[in-house]
């Protein structure tokens, strides 16, 4: 059953039929702008009210709420229609808050180092199921403005590439967030950054490297032995000239494995023609692969390597690590054990 925030104003006004016409425009703003459910629209008669929320109940059911760092950092845990679950997590900073939002109940990737990877593919998330994750960390950020969305939960983006994109224009259109302040991250599905070169709005890309040599990235990310560096690196030359926004590449720093002097070297050689921006983060520890992350003293020090490269770069700190909100560490545990029970 599709959610409300997978209906256009069409399927609103055939829902409505038998209303005046100016109820559509009241429920789309109760759903855009309130992000209310029908039952909260106050400004709609009871009987109508009743009706709507039995037609469209949320797609999101909540699960689990996990707190962390003085409620800095929170993680939702939701049950879909069908059972299948994914997590949103809330992060908020002095001057705004930011989501993380899921776009597919887990993923085929199977980056090794990876909690969601390691648990494997679920299904798609519907444009609805990704916008409700929105405007459910809106009202939960409130009194701060939810500014900014990341596609840094669970799943590949571009590996559901439709409806993540109709997402994200509802995103800009009815919830109106900038796309400058909408940030897609994807482990190197070639044709779809090639695509979203082509699309109106100017997102940020950010780019899951990890390895700048085909070797070391085949054993990191299978996805790799498809589109190796040299594709991956000209579908990124293109959407800069495409799109001329700033290019981010993520690193998760793991001891022994991409953190040497030559791993600095490398990575630097490749990213100064692009003039693109590196964010460290160091390896969350995971069930399946037992590979520690860099020490924090480890990660400055590779960070500072960077910078004597002329490379911009900076350690992004893992928020919520103590709630397994951090990068990586979303793989709805509870949620693989329903679906492998049946339930
Ligand atoms: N599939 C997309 C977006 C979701 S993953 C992608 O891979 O880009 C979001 C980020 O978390 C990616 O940069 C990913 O590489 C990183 N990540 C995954 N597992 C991690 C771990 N164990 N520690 C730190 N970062 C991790
Ligand atoms: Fe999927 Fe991203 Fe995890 Fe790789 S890192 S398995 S692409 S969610």
């Amino acid at each position: 059953m599709p959610g409300p925030y997978d209906l256009g104003r069409a399927d609103l006004a055939a829902l409505l039929h038998d209303e005046p016409a100016y109820r559509v425009e009241q429920v789309w703003r109760g759903l855009y702008e309130q992000g209310r459910r029908p039952a909260e629209m106050t400004n709609l008669p009871g009987p109508l009210r009743e009706r709507l929320e039995s037609a469209l109940p949320p797609a999101l059911r909540l699960v689990t709420e996990s707190v962390s760092e003085g409620r800095k950092t929170v993680k939702w845990l939701w049950a879909l229609s069908d059972g299948a679950q994914v997590e949103t997590v809330l992060m908020h900073y002095p001057e705004r808050a930011t989501v993380c939002v899921s776009s597919q109940a887990g993923c085929a990737m199977g980056c090794t180092f990876c909690a969601t990877g390691q648990a494997g593919f679920t299904r798609q998330l519907s444009a609805g199921e990704i916008v409700e994750q929105v405007v459910a960390a809106r009202r939960a950020a409130a009194p701060s403005r939810l500014s900014n969305v990341v596609f840094m939960g669970m799943g590949e983006p571009l590996a559901n590439y439709d409806r993540v994109w109709a997402a994200i224009v509802r995103l800009h259109d009815d919830l109106g967030l900038s796309a400058r302040h909408l940030t897609v991250s994807t482990v190197g599905v070639v044709p779809g950054i090639r695509r979203l070169a082509t699309e109106a709005l100017p997102v940020n890309l950010a780019v899951s490297l990890h390895a700048a040599n085909d070797r070391l990235r085949n054993s990191l990310v299978p996805l790799n032995r498809r589109y190796p560096l040299g594709l991956l690196l000209e579908a990124c030359r293109q959407y800069l000239t495409a799109k001329g926004r700033r290019l981010s590449f993520e690193w998760a720093l793991i001891a022994g494995v991409n953190d040497r002097p030559a791993d600095a070297e490398e990575l630097a050689d490749l990213v100064r023609p692009l003039g693109a921006h590196v964010n460290l983060i160091p390896l969350n520890p995971t069930p399946g692969y037992p590979v520690r992350g860099t020490s924090a003293g480890g990660v400055r020090h590779f960070r500072d390597q960077l910078t004597a490269l002329g490379v911009n770069a900076t350690v992004r700190r893992n928020r919520g690590t103590d709630i397994d909100a951090a990068c990586g560490q979303l793989a709805a545990r509870a949620g693989a054990l329903a679906i492998a029970s049946g339930r």
